[in-house]
C-alpha cells in the first residue's frame, strides 16, 4: 500500500507518516512551495532522517488566481487556508495517480486551527480537492468519517488517532515515546500572508490588481511600497538588497509593467515605478506618456526622499541625475527635491492586535 502525505517536516506531517508506516504503508511526502511560503529545507531534512521520499513541488500562476478570489474567503489575514490545502491537495492526489498510490494523507488534526481545520471545513477540503473518501488524517482519523482505505480494510482505523484541538506536549509525548522522536522540530515561523506586517502590502496589491501574477507576488518583500494612484505604485529600496532585488525583477521577462530609476551620479536608492503605462518588456523604442513622464518624475524625487541628502546635493556638475531603465533602452534623467511626496504614505505594518486572551477551553492541549 503506497500513500502520498503532505510533508512539510513539522510535528504533524512527520506523525502523519509514522502512523501509516507503522501499518506498513509505503509514503512519499509532497513539500509544496508557495509564493509565500518555503518550507522545502525543513521538509528535506526530516524526510531524509525518516527514510522517506519527498516530492517538492512549487507553485505557479495557479496560486496567485486562488488567492485573489478565494471560494472560501480569507483567515485571519490575508490567508486563503482553505483554498490554499485544496490547491495542495490537488497536486498531491495528481502525484496519487502518477505514482499509483492508493491515498493521499495529511498530518491535519481537527480543531487545530481556526481558519482551516474544523470538521467542517477538513469535509470542505476533501471534497473540493476532489479526493473525498481518499484523504486520510491519520492523527484525527477516528473522529472524523471513515475513509475508503479504512472501509476497505487496508487500513485499521483502531491503529489510527483521535487527536483534536491545539497544543503540541500531547503531541510531542506521542512522537517521543511511540516513535522514538527525539529532536521534536519547532513550530513553523508560517507564512507570511498570516503576518500583520505583511498583509497591507498583499492587501494593496489585491486591491488594485484584479488579477496579479507571481512577479507581483516576488516585490511585495522588498523596499518601501508607496502607491501613487490606483494604477502606479513605487518601491523605493531600503537596504542594498532591495535595490538589488529591484535590479533583479525589472530584468524578469515575465515582470510587469514597470521602469526603474537608478541613482547615477550619487550613492543612494533605486526606484521601481510600476504602472501600466510603463513600456512592454523588452520594447527598443519606448514611448514616454505625459502621464508616465509625470510619474517618473514623481518615482525619482522618491528616490531622493529615501537617500542621504549629504551625498545627492553634492552631485556635480548638473545635480542628482538618474540612471532611468525604460523598455530595453537606458537614459539619464535630472532628479528633483518635491517636498510633495513627503505625503505619499507608505503602505505600512499593520498595528499589531493585542493578543485575545484565550478562553480556557482553547488553551488546551490537543486531547485524544
Ligand atoms: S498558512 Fe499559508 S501556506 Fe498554510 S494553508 Fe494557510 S495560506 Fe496556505
Amino acid at each position: 500500500m503506497k500513500a502520498i502525505v503532505l510533508f512539510s517536516g513539522g510535528l504533524d506531517s512527520i506523525l502523519a507518516c509514522c502512523v501509516l508506516q507503522r501499518q506498513g504503508v509505503e509514503v512519499i511526502g509532497l513539500n509544496m512551495i508557495t509564493p509565500f511560503h518555503d518550507c522545502s529545507r525543513d521538509a528535506a531534512k526530516r524526510a531524509k532522517e525518516l527514510g522517506i521520499e519527498l516530492v517538492t513541488l512549487e507553485f505557479g500562476e495557479e496560486y496567485m488566481a486562488m488567492l485573489a478570489k478565494p471560494k472560501w474567503g480569507y483567515g485571519s489575514n490575508v490567508n486563503p487556508c482553505i483554498d490554499c490545502r485544496t490547491l495542495m491537495l490537488r497536486y498531491a492526489a495528481k502525484l496519487m495517480e502518477e505514482r499509483g498510490a492508493d491515498f493521499v494523507a495529511t498530518g491535519e488534526i481537527a480543531g487545530q486551527r481556526p481558519n482551516s481545520q474544523k470538521i467542517h471545513q477538513l469535509t470542505l477540503i476533501s471534497r473540493d480537492s476532489g479526493l473525498n473518501g481518499k484523504l486520510v488524517r491519520p492523527l484525527s482519523a477516528r473522529i472524523l468519517p471513515k475513509t475508503d482505505p479504512e472501509l476497505s480494510g487496508q487500513l485499521d482505523r483502531e491503529q489510527l488517532r483521535a487527536f483534536s484541538g491545539r497544543g503540541r506536549t500531547k503531541l510531542a509525548a506521542y512522537a517521543r515515546q511511540e516513535f522514538g522522536v527525539k529532536q521534536i522540530p519547532q513550530p513553523s515561523s508560517g507564512c507570511v500572508l498570516c503576518e500583520n506586517s505583511y498583509a497591507p502590502r498583499v492587501r494593496d496589491m489585491l486591491k488594485h490588481k484584479e488579477l496579479p501574477t507571481l512577479w507581483d507576488a516576488k516585490i511585495l518583500p522588498w523596499g518601501r511600497r508607496l502607491r501613487l494612484d490606483p494604477t502606479a505604485f513605487v518601491v523605493v529600496g531600503r537596504r542594498a538588497e532591495d535595490c538589488d532585488a529591484l535590479d533583479e525583477l525589472f530584468a524578469s521577462p515575465k515582470r510587469s509593467r514597470c521602469v526603474l530609476v537608478y541613482p547615477d551620479n550619487y550613492n543612494g536608492a533605486s526606484a521601481l515605478l510600476v504602472t501600466d503605462e510603463a513600456p512592454e518588456y523588452g520594447d527598443e523604442n519606448p514611448t514616454i506618456s505625459d502621464k508616465l513622464a509625470q510619474y517618473i518624475e514623481t518615482a525619482g524625487s522618491l528616490a531622493l526622499r529615501f537617500s542621504n541628502p549629504d551625498r545627492y546635493r553634492v552631485a556635480k556638475p548638473n545635480g542628482p541625475q538618474g540612471r532611468l531603465f525604460i523598455g530595453a533602452t537606458k537614459m539619464i534623467i535630472p532628479l528633483k527635491e518635491n517636498p510633495e511626496v513627503d505625503s505619499i504614505p507608505i503602505i505600512q505594518e499593520q498595528e499589531k492586535k493585542a493578543k485575545p486572551k484565550r478562553r480556557p477551553e482553547e488553551s488546551e492541549e490537543a486531547a485524544e
